[in-house]
């Protein structure tokens, strides 16, 4: 047997990491790619480095890998929810043991801090257990009709999902997604992003271990193309996609033409608000969590920070003096903060954006500059120091479009009516926040956000148990939380009749 992909890593400090090619998984086993064109190098963002190559899967593979998931839905999905919570609490329980690895293989690939990609593998197995915790008390209700006769109704699985990641939180998000639909009785082929490759084997390979039968959660490589034979494959009943609004529209675009479910997760540009009353310490930890996690590649960050007048200057103080020392560099130290971004496009078009902001009149306050750490080894890593812009306004593009970098804007406002008026001002709807003291102006703005999430006095916190989703153009359906079994079963009603059938013919 070959061995695992987590066995075939060793640190990046020892310059051996060797990550297999073979990065498919169906029938229970990684497959060989069934060619080898089109490859795609998979690289380290925080030393540039090549780790291995992508082969992209075509109509064959993919056919392949959604047959064997077929097979295993007939066996899992007349599991009890029982049986199939053991095996996945089992999972959950091998992620745990494991987090520290599968952790350093997620900063070797994606570049974030090894600080915040623990806390991801952590968030992934939690989720596991979660779900397998509802996994048991799926159930239907029970209707009594007149005559005797009754009703009840089965909540059952929809058959093969596909699942669509982005970069940004690789194992987390096949986590997310495999999770609800393992737990309804669905099997899954997951495609991760041609970026970031390598977890979602990872977890298949666990899920393996675990004992989930073979094909319930297959692994297939590509990117655009791959992704399009997903969505259209008339074997697959369901596509839950993270990525874009541009590639959410056309996901969806496909889906309809086979009338499939879809849950969209996609980008966002949220705001955050800060009132002259808050507790302002609290307020400028809140934007950097906002702003800086994950290089600032996160889609719910709160990258419209409105600050009210009053306290504008303590608060750009604060907030430019925390982020000047935020440790940036080598992502495996345990004591960094900030790692590399993806890859030299998306650190190109970040930088990009902070050189348009300033021609359009906004002000660097700090950073928003390529930074290349001391290191030897990272040289050629794709860092940039994080960047407070001032003196923002509403039509600057910086303000406008989702950057996915570590560019906060700050903008001054007066009146809630004011600024409520204006944070809701976008097509997107993903997330917010607002910082004060005053309890009912918190739930009068909470109320009035159009997002998804409103965060009240702190920001980004995402446990498993809360419903995470879009408003507007960021989407809908929901990951987390009780609601996403609806998002990954359908419901039949049975109808039974006790007495003589009575007929109108
Ligand atoms: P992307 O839209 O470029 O790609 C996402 C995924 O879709 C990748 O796996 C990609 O290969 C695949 N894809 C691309 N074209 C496709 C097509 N035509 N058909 C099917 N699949 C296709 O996004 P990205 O650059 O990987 O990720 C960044 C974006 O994701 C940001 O906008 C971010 O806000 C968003 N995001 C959203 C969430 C959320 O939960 N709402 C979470 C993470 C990231």
């Amino acid at each position: 047997m070959s061995q695992s992909v987590l066995s075939t890593m060793s640190t990046a400090a020892t310059g051996t990491l060797v990550v297999t090619d073979y990065l498919n998984f169906w029938g229970g086993k990684r497959v060989k790619p069934r060619e080898e064109k089109n490859a795609e190098p998979v690289f380290e963002p925080a030393t540039g480095r090549v780790l291995c190559q992508m082969f992209p899967c075509g109509k064959e593979e993919v056919d392949e890998a959604i047959q064997s998931a077929h097979e295993a839905y007939k066996k899992w999905s007349e599991m009890a929810g029982m049986e199939r919570a053991r095996v996945m609490l089992e999972a959950a329980r091998i992620i745990r043991e494991r987090r520290e690895d599968i952790a350093k293989l997620e900063v070797i690939n994606n570049g974030k801090s090894i600080t915040e990609a623990v806390v991801d593998i952590d968030v992934a197995w939690q989720c596991i257990e979660y779900y397998a915790g509802l996994a048991g008390a799926l159930s239907g209700q029970h209707v009594q009709l007149p005559g005797g006769a009754f009703a009840y109704t089965r909540r059952e699985p929809l058959g093969v999902c596909a699942g669509i990641g982005a970069w940004n939180y690789p194992f987390q998000i096949a986590a997310w997604k495999s999770a609800p639909a393992l737990a309804c009785g669905n099997a899954m082929v997951f495609k991760p992003s041609p970026m970031t490759p390598i977890t979602a084997v990872v977890l298949a390979e666990i899920y393996k271990e675990a004992g989930v039968p073979d094909g319930l959660f297959c692994v297939v490589q590509g990117g655009a193309e791959t992704g399009s034979l997903l969505c259209r494959h008339p074997g697959v009943a369901k596509v839950s996609f993270t990525g874009s609004v541009p590639t959410g529209k056309k996901v969806m675009g496909m889906s309809a033409e086979g009338v499939k479910q879809v849950t969209l997760e996609l980008g966002g540009k949220s705001p955050l608000i800060i009132f002259k009353d808050c507790e302002l310490e609290n307020a400028v930890k809140g934007a950097l969590m906002a702003n800086f996690l994950t290089q600032g590649q996160v889609c719910c960050n709160g990258t419209r920070v409105y600050v009210q007048k009053d306290i504008m200057p303590q608060f750009l103080e604060e907030v430019v003096k925390k982020t000047k020392v935020i440790p940036l560099g080598d992502p495996l130290l345990e004591g960094t903060r900030m790692g590399a971004l993806i890859s030299k496009p998306q650190l190109d078009k970040v930088l990009n954006f902070v050189s348009q902001a300033k021609q359009q009149g906004a002000k660097v306050l700090c950073g928003g500059e390529p930074y290349v750490p001391s290191d030897p080894k990272l040289k050629a890593g794709y860092f940039m120091s994080p960047c407070v812009l001032d003196q923002c306004t509403d039509n600057m593009t910086c303000v406008k479009e989702e950057i996915f970098g570590p560019v906060m804007s700050v903008l001054p406002f007066d009146t809630e009516e004011e600024v409520l008026r204006r944070a809701n001002n976008t097509t997107y709807g993903l997330a917010s926040g607002v910082f004060t003291r005053d309890v009912s102006r918190a739930h009068r703005v909470a109320a009035r956000l159009e997002a998804g999430t409103v965060f009240i006095n702190n920001y980004n916190i995402s446990p498993v148990e809360v419903p995470f989703g879009g408003y507007k153009h960021s989407g809908f359906g929901r990951e987390n939380g009780q609601v996403t079994i609806e998002y990954y079963s359908q419901l039949k009603t049975v109808v039974v009749e006790m007495g003589d059938v009575d007929s109108l013919f």
